[in-house]
């Protein structure tokens, strides 16, 4: 048996609706064979908690080996996880085609699933929903409410105790007005497809650029309309179901995606570009969904049609159909790269596009930044997820950046919080809005 392979890597999908993966003991089975090639490898060990935690406990084992280690101990690992996907796509040389077949991210998540069809806390369901808490949290007074409730020590220490949401934990604000509802209307251009990219777009708003950053919605808006690209809002979506999907609720990830699915299809078969602002958004149609429904069509036509705003801009410019007629510097960047970018596979996008401004100093920093979605906020994982992002405080700060910026609004929140005062002068700015301000628009 060769060390790794050589092959390029393959996935196999989520088997999950097969009924033998649901079963806790073959699931249990498959977490050990797992734990044990990783025990004898150990090459992911600073990637984040879940493996120095299984280690962990294979080497205070009777045993040292993972057949030492307690079965109920299992899911101290798996609690570790946050799907992140990085040790999958950058570190491990046993993933398919190896016939090891390790796909560690699958396992946690098949360990998830079985734990989330046994009941889950309050909190997790509630986090989770992230439509649902940004539907009524946008309401304008409920959104100061929560904003003043978010801000206030006493309330955050009650939030620990009943929500279990860490009290140190910053949480992003609501925002007043929706972006869907304060949607700008396309100016009218010819569509002018590329040989890399359709002419016309359709937006999926995401819920975070929806309930907490519209800004973020807006900025890509103005930088279509200065490119003379036509968009359209996608029609009704809801959430793309991630969180869910990290918190092993399949079920829930079914109902989202026969929401979103029909709708953006269409947009997909009607030659539309899908544009999602955020990474974990554009990651769930790219390759989430697909490894769940891999002979759905209309999932594989979304999952064809779906950019990163930057992949569609910089393969706009390979097009010629982009302009570059910067007006403005913008200084010293520290740019974060957020794992869900990486794992989507499609080179260092708006690192190129932020370089192609003159007068731009980027500083890059491709590391977890250790938040997740939900992960990060909650009591039992705050002080891990700040210990995962040191480094990437560290390294942000050394610059002494004009600028803070990540593809991610929810890891640029935690790299904030987590550099304190060693941020400086450094303002955050998501990458789009830098690039907004560089066409002086
Ligand atoms: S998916 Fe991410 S969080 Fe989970 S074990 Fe792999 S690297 Fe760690
Ligand atoms: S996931 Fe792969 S690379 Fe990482 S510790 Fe396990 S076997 Fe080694």
């Amino acid at each position: 048996m060769r060390e790794g392979s050589l092959e390029a890597p393959t996935r196999h999908p989520l088997d999950w609706k097969n009924p033998e993966f649901w079963d806790s003991a073959r699931a249990e089975k498959e977490l050990e064979r797992i734990f044990d090639i990783c025990h004898g490898c150990r090459r992911c060990v600073s990637l984040c908690t879940t493996f120095p935690t299984l280690f962990d406990l294979v080497d205070a084992s009777p045993t040292m080996e993972v057949d030492g280690v307690k079965k109920e101990d299992y899911a101290r690992v798996v609690d570790q996880c946050y799907l992140c996907d990085l040790c999958y796509m950058t570190k491990c040389p046993y993933v398919p085609p190896h016939p090891w077949n390790v796909d560690f991210p699958h396992v946690m998540l098949r360990a998830k699933a079985i734990k989330f069809e046994k009941g889950i806390r309050f909190r997790d369901r509630l986090l989770s929903s992230t439509d649902a808490m940004g539907k009524l949290a946008a309401i304008p007074v409920v959104a100061q409410t929560v904003n003043a409730v978010n801000g206030n020590a006493i309330a955050r220490s009650a939030m620990q105790s009943v929500l279990g949401v860490h009290k140190d934990r910053e949480l992003p604000p609501y925002a007043p007005h929706r972006f869907r509802s304060s949607f700008k209307k396309s100016p009218s251009f010819p569509v002018k497809p590329g040989k890399e990219t359709p002419g016309k777009v359709a937006v999926f708003a995401t819920c975070y650029a929806n309930y907490n950053e519209p800004e973020i919605g807006h900025d890509l808006l103005a930088l279509l309309a200065h490119n003379e690209i036509p968009y359209v809002l996608a029609d009704d979506e809801v959430c793309c179901g991630m969180p869910k999907l990290e918190l092993g609720d399949l079920q829930g990830v079914n109902l989202l995606k026969q929401k979103n699915i029909p709708i953006l299809a269409r947009h997909a078969r009607d030659g539309y570009a899908i544009l999602a602002p955020v990474p974990s958004c554009a990651l769930m149609f790219k390759q989430e969904l697909p490894l769940m429904y891999p002979n759905d069509a209309d999932v594989l036509a979304v999952r064809d049609a779906m950019f990163d705003p930057f992949e569609y801009f910089v393969l706009r410019k390979k097009d010629k159909l982009l302009k570059s007629d910067f007006r403005q510097r913008l200084g010293k960047v520290a740019y974060h790269i957020p794992c869900h970018s990486r794992v989507q596979n499609m080179g260092q996008k708006t690192r190129e596009m932020l370089e192609s401004v003159p007068g731009t100093q980027l500083t890059v920093v491709e590391r977890c930044s250790g938040h997740d979605g939900t992960w990060g906020v909650k009591r039992e994982y705050f002080d891990n997820s700040m210990k995962i992002g040191r480094p990437v405080f560290r390294m942000m700060a050394e610059p002494e950046a004009d600028y803070v910026s990540s593809d991610c609004p929810i890891a640029a929140r935690h790299i904030v919080q987590g550099m304190g005062e060693e941020r400086k002068q450094a303002v955050k700015a998501h990458p789009l809005a830098l690039l907004r301000k560089a066409y002086g628009i």
